[in-house]
């Protein structure tokens, strides 16, 4: 099965180059966030991917996860690879130094996390989700519940997950019934959860599960909703796992994709005992504390499309350096290579979007200065559901774009093509769909917000676009589609919010597109200066400037049929008549 080689020289050269990652060593606390600390990490890290996860991800998808009625059993050799991750370190790379975890920046555990998904998403999901359950905790938990979970969970000795989802509440969780009966200083659960990623597994000692219910005289609707820590075990007197708490897994799915990552349905109370559980923050509050999270989680799932999209790359690259076709082999037919490119291009982009969109994240947390904390939160804000939709959009149609690469063997499991295509269409489903992604960006981030934080990232842009690049110039192509997102992002502001809702997912991908040029012009511009001072590495810097160019000119003007669809998307879409027409 193909071999998966982390691309670190790529990661430090966005890192480096095309952004500026002294601006994260400055900040207070990451003074050992040195560039040989970020080489050495990445190193182990590539070699963890490629050595210990890679080999699992096919075997993986052929297994799958066993269920039986005490349990799930993991594939085979995740359990090991579980614990070696754990032993490494990995699962507590970017955790609090006070909770055994290294303390490093989120853009370091972006780059990192990259490789993971990459090498298996199925196991990937995993820490994805403690790490979720970490936030949750840290933000929102009282000191007895961090004390008691908060180290086991960091250095992933415990593993975490997120329990939202019921048959009847799937986007919309104000309709979430699960109950929460208080009992002395706790609370005891009765419900059914459904898709628990990695809810039910053979991996670790103990499950954590963050769980959203209701109280008994809660409101109804989203104000009614808190959240609760649950553990698979009960803890002893010791604080060691004892008593199985009464919840199970009644079921996993059988889907589309990530076979080796169980997705559970969790019954609470089935004993008639009801799961013990503790609250989380406030009463009531519970919904409001997941979108504290939020940013992060799905941060988190635009670098899975990337990951995905990387490694489906390499794979089909490999592919057609070896298959031989009218004479050749198949990368030296124009067509092909036009397919490699669109592929690479558009994840040289994405890589950099989503280590930029994490260094906002971290500036936002850790910056002294109040100001450039508030700036950065509001950057993170506009640009996380672009990172989420349009970075999980591009996954999929770049592993698409893999199978066909292939030709016939794609449409074959063994090449591997298949299972990165499979694995990929989920994640513009979960963490809130796409289309909730666009509504987000329109909703919250561009109407509510009177288009500030829109505005000051594309006056970034406009000041690329505008900038004396000195040749590799890329710029007026990025000027022009960026005249575009500028009248759509009058257009919706004017338009009012029904019109503009039609227009979301629209927008959100013209979004992807022009910030995707951003990145583009710059790393030409980059690229470029490397070569003019002879740069010993002429081979990597033309291949970078010669994607950025690809980008620019063979993606970027896709910006112009999504600026189109806006102009007449509300008078179409509203002109159907949803219950008579469809
Ligand atoms: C493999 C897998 C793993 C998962 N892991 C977890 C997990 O760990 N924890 C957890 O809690 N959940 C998990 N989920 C659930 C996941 O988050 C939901 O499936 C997702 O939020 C969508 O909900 P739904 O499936 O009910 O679809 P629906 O909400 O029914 O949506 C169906 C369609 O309608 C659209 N739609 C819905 N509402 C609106 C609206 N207001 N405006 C416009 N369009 C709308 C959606 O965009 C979508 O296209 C997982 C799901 C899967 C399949």
């Amino acid at each position: 099965m193909a071999e998966y080689r982390a691309p670190t020289r790529d990661m430090l050269f966005v890192l480096n180059e095309v952004l500026d990652d002294q601006r994260i060593r400055d900040l207070p606390g990451y003074d050992d966030y040195e560039p040989e600390t970020v080489s050495a990490v990445l190193d182990e890290a590539a070699r963890f991917a490629s050595d210990v996860l890679s080999p699992l991800n096919w075997s993986g998808d052929r297994e799958g996860v066993h269920w039986s009625e005490d349990g799930i059993v993991a594939a085979e050799g995740f359990g090991a690879a579980y614990s070696q991750y754990v032993e490494g370190g990995w699962n507590g790379l970017t955790g609090s130094a006070d909770h055994g975890g290294m303390g490093m920046p989120r853009v370091l555990g972006a780059a990192a996390m990259e490789m993971w998904n990459a090498a298996n998403m199925s196991f990937a999901l995993c820490p994805l989700l403690t790490a979720s359950a970490v936030e949750a905790l840290e933000n929102h938990g009282n000191d007895e519940l961090k004390q008691t979970y908060l180290d086991k969970l960091v250095t992933g000795e415990w593993t975490g997950c997120m329990d939202l989802t019921e048959p009847q509440a799937g986007s919309d969780l104000a309709q979430v019934r699960t109950k929460a009966q208080p009992d002395g200083d706790a609370y005891r659960l009765f419900g059914q959860k459904i898709y628990i990623t990695w809810g039910e597994h053979d991996m670790a000692d103990n499950i954590i599960h963050f769980v959203l219910a209701r109280l008994p005289d809660a409101p109804a609707g989203v104000k009614g909703i808190s959240l609760f820590l649950v553990p698979k075990f009960i803890l002893d007197e010791n604080g060691q796992p004892g008593e199985r708490n009464d919840m199970r897994c009644a079921s996993v799915e059988h889907k589309l994709g990530i076979h080796a990552c169980p997705t559970c349905t969790m019954s609470f109370g089935e004993d008639g005992k009801g799961a013990l559980g503790y609250l989380v923050g406030e009463e009531n509050k519970g919904l409001a504390h997941m979108f504290t999270m939020m940013n992060a989680a799905r941060h988190a799932m635009g670098v899975q499309g990337l990951g995905i999209a990387d490694r489906a790359y390499q794979r089909a690259l490999e592919y057609a350096r070896d298959r031989q076709q009218g004479g050749r082999a198949i990368v030296e037919h124009a067509d092909v290579k036009r397919m490699l490119l669109s592929m690479r291009a558009q994840t040289d982009v994405l890589r950099a979007m989503c280590l930029d969109s994490a260094s906002a994240l971290d500036i936002a947390e850790r910056s002294d200065n109040e100001e450039e904390r508030a700036a950065a939160q509001a950057r993170a804000d506009v640009m996380i559901p672009v990172v989420k939709a349009w970075g999980t959009e591009l996954g999929v149609d770049i592993a698409n774009t893999g199978i066909q690469v292939h030709g016939g063997m794609g449409f074959v499991e063994e090449t591997g093509a298949a299972q990165y295509l499979r694995d990929a269409r989920i994640a513009p489903i979960y963490e809130g769909t796409n289309g909730i992604q666009a509504i987000d960006l329109v909703g919250r981030k561009l109407i509510r917000d009177e288009g500030r934080g829109m505005r000051a990232l594309i006056a970034d842009i406009r000041a690329t676009a505008d900038g004396s690049a000195e040749g590799a110039n890329e710029h007026p192509a990025l000027s022009d589609a960026l005249e575009l997102l500028e009248t759509a992002t009058d257009t919706l502001l004017e338009a009012g919010r029904d019109a503009a809702m039609a227009n979301a997912f629209n927008y959100l991908m013209l979004c992807g597109t022009v910030f995707g040029g951003w990145y583009a012009a710059r790393i030409a511009d980059v690229a470029k200066n490397a070569l003019d001072n002879g740069t010993d590495e002429s081979d990597f810097y033309e291949a970078r400037q010669a994607c950025a160019r690809f980008y620019v000119h063979q993606i970027l003007p896709k910006a112009r049929g999504y600026a189109a669809m806006i102009q007449a998307g509300p008078a179409v879409v509203d002109s159907v008549d949803a219950q008579r027409h469809l």
